[in-house]
């Protein structure tokens, strides 16, 4: 059996493990990738000049190490501008104006919008005091700097569901409060109230800071970082097993039908956290038990190409919380291409997805049934596009995104925390999103760089 050696190796090629990779492209290091193409969660194929992606559409902090890679790399960014704060409830599509504006405007019973207004007063409190925590410049971990992950945390938010916080629902705002987490998905019960809070509190927010995408999409990123480091980064590569020394790590793995052992002195472990739980032994206890209590639930979602001839009603919006239907959002990925005062092209690409219990619900499905399903109820709020979808993409993820269950911030030191050579990144370790995701893996080679210029 073959025996390598290097100095790092990166077990993982989604974004945290790339960037991780990046970080020490000048060492010797490897990455090994259990599927045959790289980028994990980032998953986009061209379709001149449109684009597909089950994955990431937005670059998550252009000052991020994912942001910087793109600016190294010459690729081009482009930015939405379209409306983010959309609904579509029982026939009718709710756009523009202030969040706070929609007890009045969606289609609610009298008990619905009173239940609404309640609900909306208890997150903005609830909201309020997650931004004075995450906006504390004390914390840093928005400027992508310092020495560890930071991901603070509301303690007495964090100790509640969200269920708890939003209070009792009328029916009709049940399914709202749904849509709007589900996107992360998990219930109103299953995540904590500081999770919920930022999540719901913060999406109109949020979604106003991270707009911009690379033409061609994010997998634009991870072919040209690719492209850069060739070799290094192997895929087809599963890893089996982690075995880690004070004198060294060995790393069990398999390549095309071998078993290959890499004796490295370091490695990052970037792999989602259940995987990473069951490949490494030996890790102490409160590190298994934190990476243990990380939650992931299912997302199944559906990426279409449109050949439609000219303007469509979505041209203007980016995003839809769609309430009551098979998916619980809709997205028109090219409205970044939709720039005022330009020709309208012909096509497009839309984007719908469900998570959580939904996405569990329809898990069974075949591709097809998901396809017409989806696509029906994509006709009843866009009539027009009926009969222009000419090729479409469902793609189910198992973990597809770490939420914080009540009590994650008990876990969260353990969960950042290097174990003897090993070191860990990926988007479980802080905050779950392309930007915070591939600090990670910079935290972790920044850590790997001293160690091996320190030996
Ligand atoms: C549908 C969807 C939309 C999203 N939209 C956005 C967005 O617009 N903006 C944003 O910033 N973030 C978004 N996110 C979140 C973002 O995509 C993720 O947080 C991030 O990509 C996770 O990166 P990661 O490296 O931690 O994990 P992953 O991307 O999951 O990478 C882990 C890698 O490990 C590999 N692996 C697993 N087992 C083994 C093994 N045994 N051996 C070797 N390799 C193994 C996997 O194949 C995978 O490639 C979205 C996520 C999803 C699912």
């Amino acid at each position: 059996m073959a025996v390598e050696r290097h100095e790092a190796v990166v077990v993982g090629g989604g974004i945290a493990g790339l960037a991780a990779a990046w970080a020490l492209r000048d060492r010797d290091v490897v990455l090994l990738e259990a599927e045959d193409r790289l980028g994990g969660r980032i998953f986009s194929k061209k379709r001149e000049p449109h684009w597909m992606t089950v994955g990431a559409h937005f670059i998550g902090g252009l000052d991020s190490p994912v942001g910087q890679i793109a600016e190294e790399l010459g690729l081009e960014k482009i930015k939405a501008e379209g409306e983010m704060a959309t609904v579509w409830m029982n026939g009718k599509l709710v756009r523009g104006g202030r969040f706070e504006t929609y007890p009045f405007r969606l289609p609610l019973s009298l008990g619905g919008r009173i239940s609404l207004i309640r609900a909306g007063l208890r997150l903005m409190m609830a909201n309020r005091r997650v931004r004075r925590i995450i906006d504390d410049p004390l914390h840093g971990h928005q400027g992508f700097d310092g020495e560890t992950v930071e991901a603070p945390g509301d303690p007495k938010l964090d100790g509640k569901t969200f269920a708890d916080v939003l209070g009792k629902l009328h029916p009709q705002v049940e399914s709202i409060m749904r849509t709007m987490v589900n996107r992360v998905t998990a219930e109103t019960h299953e995540m904590s109230g500081h999770f919920g809070a930022s999540v719901v509190g913060n999406l109109w927010a949020d979604a106003a800071m991270l707009r911009e995408t690379i033409p061609g999409g994010l997998g634009e990123v991870v072919d040209a970082m690719s492209a850069r480091m060739g070799n290094r980064l192997v895929t087809g590569a599963p890893v089996d097993a982690v075995e880690h020394g004070p004198d060294g790590v060995t790393v069990r793995a398999r390549q095309g039908g071998e078993d290959i052992t890499i004796q490295a002195d370091y490695v990052i472990m970037a792999t989602p956290a259940p995987i990473t739980r069951r490949m490494v032994s030996g890790l102490s206890e409160d590190k298994a038990a934190a990476l243990d209590a990380v939650r992931y639930g299912p997302y199944i979602i559906m990426s279409a190409i449109t050949d439609e001839l000219g303007p469509m009603p979505y041209d203007d919006i980016y995003m839809v919380g769609v309430i009551d239907r098979s998916f619980c959002m809709f997205y028109n990925l090219m409205n970044p291409l939709r720039k005022a005062g330009q020709p309208r092209t012909p096509g497009g690409a839309i984007n719908v997805h469900t998570g959580a219990n939904q996405a569990a619900g329809q898990w069974d499905m075949t591709d097809e049934a998901i396809r017409d399903l989806y696509l029906a109820d994509i006709e009843e709020i866009f009539p027009q596009t009926k009969g222009i979808v000419s090729e479409a993409w469902v793609h189910r993820w198992t973990h597809g995104y770490p939420f914080w269950a009540p009590g994650h911030l008990n876990h969260q030191a353990a969960l950042a925390r290097p174990e003897g050579r090993l070191h860990f990144a990926g988007d479980y370790v802080g905050y779950a999103s392309t930007g915070p995701t591939s600090h990670s893996g910079y935290i972790a080679a920044r850590a790997v760089r001293k160690a091996l210029e320190t030996a």
